[in-house]
Parts: structure tokens; sequence; C-alpha cells
């Protein structure tokens, strides 16, 4: 009894705290809770845990409680004991680790998942593999449609060239196909496909792409940037319910991979109208951010919308814009030449004054942006953008600007990053992929290519992605990444704990939700990952054989693994636990 009455001392000293925290969060609970009973009880209970809350004043506990979805106790498994009644569900995780739920801060969910319906061209390493791929493909699609496929990559392949249109024509020439580079900056048309977009050797390129031709001027199938879309217009887009399977495939991939909060970069309506649709029958796993295209800032200024429209599973984010392309294809916009290809400095997709004008009108309307900035040229277009917009607009700000990617940097840019209050949302996972980094800007730029540490002691925040279906959408890889992947030539090391919140509580900033989320706190909401190790203990190499047992998302259950089922205790079980608490 006596163990109890503490209990309930404990609890009402954190309801203090919990009303304060949630007020901020404007959270509909708190309503509730102001009328709430004095003895309530948690809906679930989480005991026997290793919790890492990323809450400096608490770093570790053993025990928490869900009540309406926020957490509403942490604490020693006898803490979280006594808020619990008959009805309560508990997990005995026999010390399993608990972290806040990751975010994944730069995803092509949409992309993700119709690409999960294509051919995989990730792991070809010749261009006769992709052809028996792409044969494959034919087979299982009905005859007429196209033939797609995804992620191959030239430096991979034995040939060490881009797919043209007759390596494609080999292997289906009685209908449309297109194949993507990793990237998505690149994609191979065969002959099919070119005629139906009426791409011919008089074809000019859209304004920031390129038609690619061999000697004799005839397109060779291969589409860079803007003149991708000449092409892939032409692809039939799936339909509404198509759709909501394909991003029900990427979801489940995410939320077992420990994602509780995705952004996604869409450029489609019918991909919101997808989301909602999935959103109002209940079917997103995780909550989405979405990220609209600059082209959409004027309809939207038009009906007023901005940044966190929306509810919690589904709110519009950000604007996002293209500076450059990608470095893999020579596209990101440098400063001097590439090292491996000396006539180019890579794809400008807007010229300054323009950029300026979206951010400019962006911040006006409220919007916070996305630039997508790889070149070290692109930063500092982003940055020039930014810093103008902060002259002009007294709210710029809050808004929490960011640029996407950030790759080649230098120590200006990276001071000019801080000055301008800007987020570098950046991709751990490109590090273990980008080999040919050192190529292509050579040995002394690519020092400063991915320099997470540098921009870590800089003071700026920087929140961490994939770029998925780029590169795996598992946040756990991508901490790996950050952690264990440097290499001598570029990237740069990060300790585990400073990786682990590239994914959570930096990210929560990045949403303006850093009062909601991002740590383990009474009062935020239950977003939590239950993993089978503890990455702060286990050799940084090991991070990726972690496995996610459970993801959690505003107290929900979204995935839980047959090994966490089986750690569900029952009353009795409890009772006993209580016993010896
Ligand atoms: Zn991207």
């Amino acid at each position: 009894m006596a163990e109890r009455l503490s209990g309930r001392r404990n609890t009402s000293r954190s309801y203090l705290a919990r009303s304060t925290t949630r007020r901020a969060a404007t959270s509909t609970v708190a309503r509730r809770r102001t009328s709430a009973k004095p003895q309530r009880a948690a809906d679930t209970i989480f005991l026997n845990a290793q919790i890492i809350t990323l809450d400096k004043l608490r770093p570790q506990v053993q025990a928490l409680a869900i009540e309406h979805g926020h957490i509403s106790e942490i604490g020693t498994d006898r803490d979280v004991l006594s808020v619990a009644g008959k009805n309560t569900q508990a997990w005995n995780l026999g010390g399993a680790t608990i972290l806040p739920g990751f975010t994944d801060c730069h995803t092509h969910l949409v992309s993700y998942g119709i690409q999960l319906h294509g051919a995989n061209l990730r792991k070809a390493t010749s261009i006769p593999e992709i052809q028996s791929i792409l044969r494959k493909q034919a087979e299982k699609t009905p005859p007429g449609t196209w033939v797609l496929g995804y992620g191959w990559d030239q430096e991979k392949l034995n040939e060490r060239r881009f797919p043209n249109r007759h390596d494609l024509d080999a292997a289906v020439s009685d209908r449309p196909a297109c194949i993507t580079r990793v990237c998505e900056h690149i994609c191979t048309a065969n002959s099919p496909a070119l005629q139906l977009a009426n791409i011919t050797r008089t074809t000019a390129p859209s304004v920031g792409g390129v038609i690619d031709r061999d000697e004799t001027g005839e397109p060779t199938g291969v589409l860079q940037e803007n003149a991708m879309g000449l092409v892939l217009s032409h692809v039939p887009a799936l339909d509404g319910a198509e759709l909501r399977k394909a991003i029900s495939l990427a979801m489940h991939k995410a939320v077992s991979a420990g994602l509780t909060s995705i952004h996604c970069i869409v450029d489609q309506p019918q991909h919101v109208r997808a989301l909602q649709a999935m959103s109002r029958a209940g079917e997103l796993g995780a909550r989405i951010y979405v990220l609209i295209p600059d082209e959409w800032l004027g309809p939207a200024g038009e009906i007023g919308v901005s940044t966190g429209f929306g509810d919690e599973m589904l709110r519009i984010q950000a604007i996002k814009v293209f500076t450059d392309g990608s470095l893999g294809a020579r596209t990101a916009a440098l400063e001097s030449p590439y090292s491996d290809s000396p006539d180019t400095r890579g794809v400008l997709i807007h010229s300054q004054d323009k950029l300026n004008s979206i951010i400019e009108s962006a911040s006006r309307q409220g919007f916070q942006i996305a630039i997508h900035a790889i070149g070290d040229h692109a930063i500092a277009m982003a940055l020039t953008a930014i810093e103008n917009a902060r002259d002009v607009v007294p709210q710029c700000d809050k808004l929490r600007h960011r640029i996407e990617h950030v790759s080649v940097l230098n120590p200006d840019l990276i001071k000019r990053i801080k000055q301008a209050k800007v987020i570098a949302s950046v991709q751990p996972h490109f590090i273990p992929s980008d080999s040919w980094v050192p190529a292509r800007v050579g040995r002394e730029r690519a020092k400063l290519v991915y320099p997470l540490r540098s921009l870590l002691r800089s003071g700026a925040t920087v929140v961490g992605g994939s770029d998925c279906p780029v590169e795996p959408i598992d946040p756990l890889e991508g901490i790996s990444a950050a952690v264990a992947s440097a290499t001598r030539d570029y990237g740069e090391r990060i300790d585990t704990q400073a990786a682990i919140e590239l994914f959570t509580k930096n990210a929560a900033y990045a949403t303006h939700e850093e009062k909601l989320k991002g740590t383990i706190h009474d009062g935020k909401v239950a977003d939590l990952v239950v993993l089978d190790r503890d990455p702060l203990k286990v050799p940084p190499e090991q991070i990726r054989q972690i496995k996610v047992l459970a993801t959690v998302v505003g107290g929900r259950i979204m995935y839980g693994s047959k090994r966490f089922q089986a750690m569900r205790t029952s009353n009795g079980r409890r009772q006993l636990a209580r016993r010896h608490s």
C-alpha cells in the first residue's frame, strides 16, 4: 500500500510537468486531461527495458507508461506499475532497448512503393544482366504496358557506362520500356518509348535537362534531369487503389524498420490524394510529413495552406525546390569542374534570381523550404537565397528552412549554414554508397564531402534521412553509416548517440515538434522503437544487425515481431512483478 501511495505521489508531480508540455503541444489530450479523474490507469506499460530517453536530465530509465497516445510516466518498473490498472496491457521486455521512434527526414516513399512493383536493377552488375531482368519483367506485365525498372548504377556495371536505347531494345522492343538510375536523375528509354514521346534528333531538351546524343546526333535514349519528364510523363499513372497498395508496401517496410515519422517528397496530386485516403481509412502506419514541389506554392498560397496544415498523422510540411542534380550523375553544380569530367560543372535548375524569388515567396507564405543542393555552387546559391529571404521576411527564421543533401561543403559554407540557422538535412548512407566521390571531385574537395562531424561541431542543426529509394529506408543502416563508414578520403564519422539524434531529437526540430516528440519524456507522444540490442553498447559495425522488435506510433503498436508479441505479460505475472519490485 505504501508503495502504491508513493507511486501516486510520483505521478502527480510528473503530471504538472506533463500539462505544461502538453499545452505547448496544443494536444487535445491535454484538454481531456484537465478534467481527468485523479485515479487513472495507463493503456500500455513497458517494463524491464533499457529506455534511452535522449533527455540529458534523465538519460536512462527502466519502464514507461502510455495513456491516450502519450507517455504518461517514466521511471522504474515500480513507478510504472503504480499507474497500471486491470485493463492495462503490459509487456516485460526482458532488457530490450527502447528509443524514441525514428524519423526519416528525406524519402520518396511513393516512388519507393511504385518501385517495389517494378523491376529491381539495384544489384545488376552488367548490361546483359539488366536485359535479362527486363525480359523477365516483360513476361510478368500485361502486353502493351510499359516495362519499368529502377536502381541501375553504371559504376556497378562491368561496362562502366550508361545503358542505352539499343541495350534496352535488345531486351524489350515490342513496347515502351524505361529504366531509372539509382539517383533518379537519369533514365534510359528504349526506342518505342522515345517514339511515343516523339524524341528525335531535332528535339530540344527541356530547360535544366539533357538529351544525350551519339556522334551522329541521334538520341541515345539517355535522358538527364528535366529531360526525363519527356518520356516519364507518358508512363500511365497507377490508379488510386494501385497507388494505395504501392504506398502500403513501402510503409510496411518503413514501419518495420522502426520509423514512426516519415518526410515524404511528392510530385503528383494523386500521391497526396492517396495519402489522404489512407489517412482517412486509418492505413498510415507512421506520421507522414509531405514535401510538395515549388510549382504548388502559388496554388497553396491561393487557398491559404502553409507548413503544418493537416493533422497529427498527415500534414503538409515544406516546399521542396531543386537547385542542382546529383554528384553520381555529374549533374550536381560545382564551383569548379568535375575532376573526372573537366568540361562540366554540373547542371543548374534555376537562376539565382529565380531561386531567391521562390524562397522569398515561400517564406512570406509561411512555408518551410527544403532546398535540394548537392554541389558547393548549388549550396552557396541556396544559402544566398535564404540569406536574402531573412533580410526581407521577418518570420523567416521561425520557419526553419533546410538544405537537403548539403554534400560538397567547405568551411565558409558550413559557417553560413550555422549563421543563417539553416537545417542541414543529410543522408549518411551516401557515405558507403558513393565510392566514386574522390574521382568526381578530386582528393582535396573530397575531404569536405559529407562532413557530418564538422557540421555538428559548427553548432548547426543536422537531421538524418535515407533518400529512399536511392538508399535503404532502414534508419539503423543510416545510423550505422554515420558511425562506421567514413572513409579515408571523404565522409566524417560521428558518435552513435549523435547519429541517433539525427533521426530522432533533431528530426523533431525540423517539423517544429521538439516539445511533442524526439525524446522520451512524460507528456510527449508515445512514438517509440523497441530494439533487441542497445546501439550505444554494440560495436559500431554491428549496429546495422540490430533487430527492430516493435514500432509504436501514438501508443499504437504498428509493428510487432513474434518475439515482441511473446513478451506480452499476463495480469497475474504482472502482479508477481509488482510484489517483487
Ligand atoms: Zn531525394
